[in-house]
């Protein structure tokens, strides 16, 4: 008896590469640690029927796997209707590690006897964490990404960020399976940075591929490269190098995105040698402000503005209905995301 071999989705190293080198880099950043395990699925499966080429998430337990079954519902769909679905790619899943205290990886924290319930936190928080109940602040930690626009909001001194616990441990170093890997520098030196990497060898050497994360919003334009260039050069391998900007709120405005343009103008002018990819407060006009400042990027990646776009879709339908409405999401989905 035969049997028929079932041929697992691989995402191509040379495509990714390729893609880097002409400047039509796409990733998603999909797996907040608000994201749960049925939207990183359904947020995966429509993002790689429109090609993306690396899915980002958070190294929890199950996301990966999640995110591996919406790349196998991609595949096995564009497979059986390759006409309906041509940008199809089997993208890269990549996890991020937290090098500092990166405001990728922490949560509000209430002191609630202070509480005066303005609620003004609760105007200014997008992701459903802060909500109102009979008049007071309602808190659900699993819906915080830690974006800390409440903090902001609250002149009573009431919020706090907590680090949340997304990092390897000393003792615990191994954060699952993955394919590429992510590293946020924070608020870390250069010094500190390095004996992270030193430290956790093992995981880092067990990706096809590196990112490294730099918050842009620590540096003026003269202390951004003097700080990435020695970054750079503690890898042997070209790696990209995320440029983020404001991160986490949305990307909605005009003026969102500007700051990590701006941050990847000065990296260009100083010709360092990354893949340069642009992150936080991307959005649709990213694109458009990219080719208007002569910018020469190797990518973009999207985060809140493009996942909260397509998780209203992904919220509302049962797996029926949003099957049915599949070719609908990934074409909105797609635009959100062209180059
Ligand atoms: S505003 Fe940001 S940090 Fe504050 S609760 Fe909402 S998601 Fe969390
Ligand atoms: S802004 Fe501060 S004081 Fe006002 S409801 Fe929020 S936590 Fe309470």
């Amino acid at each position: 008896m035969t049997v028929n071999k079932v041929k697992k989705p691989q995402f191509s190293l040379k495509k990714i590469t390729k893609a880097l080198e002409t400047g039509s880099f796409r990733k998603v950043i999909c797996g907040a640690s608000n994201t749960s395990e049925k939207q990183v699925e359904r947020l995966t499966l429509v993002y790689s029927l429109c090609g993306a080429d690396v899915i980002d998430i958070a190294p929890q337990k199950g996301i990966y796997t999640a995110a591996k079954r919406g790349i196998i519902k991609a595949y096995e769909l564009a497979e059986k209707q390759p006409g309906i679905y041509p940008g199809f790619n089997v993208p890269a899943i990549m996890k991020s590690i937290n090098a500092g205290k990166d405001k990728h990886f922490r949560k509000a924290d209430f002191n609630l006897q202070r509480c005066v319930q303005c609620l003004e936190c609760v105007k200014q928080c997008q992701s459903g964490a802060l909500t109102e109940v009979d008049g007071k602040t309602s808190f659900s930690s699993e819906k915080c990404y830690g974006c800390a626009s409440c903090v902001e909001a609250c002149q009573h001194n009431v919020i706090t960020t907590t680090a949340n616990p997304f990092i390897p441990e000393k003792d615990k170093n191994d954060i699952g399976k993955f394919d590429a890997i992510e590293i946020h520098t924070g608020n870390s030196s250069v010094e500190e940075v390095k004996t992270f990497l030193e430290f956790n060898k093992t995981i880092i050497g067990r990706a096809a591929f590196i990112s490294v994360s730099i918050d842009s919003t620590r540096f003026n334009n003269k202390e951004l490269p003097e700080y990435v260039n020695p970054v750079i050069k503690l890898f042997s391998k070209k790696i990209i190098l995320q440029v983020d900007g404001i991160s986490m709120r949305g990307g909605s405005k005009n003026s969102s995105t500007l700051q990590t343009i701006a941050a990847a103008a000065a990296l260009q002018e100083e010709k360092v040698d990354a893949y340069i990819q642009l992150a936080g407060g991307t959005n649709h006009l990213t694109s458009e402000f990219v080719r208007l400042a002569g910018l020469n990027i190797s990518g973009i990646a999207y985060g809140t503005f493009a996942k909260k776009i397509i998780l209203s879709y992904i919220e509302e339908y049962e797996e029926k209905e949003f099957m049915a409405n599949l070719y609908k999401i990934t074409a909105v989905a797609g635009s959100l995301i062209k180059n």
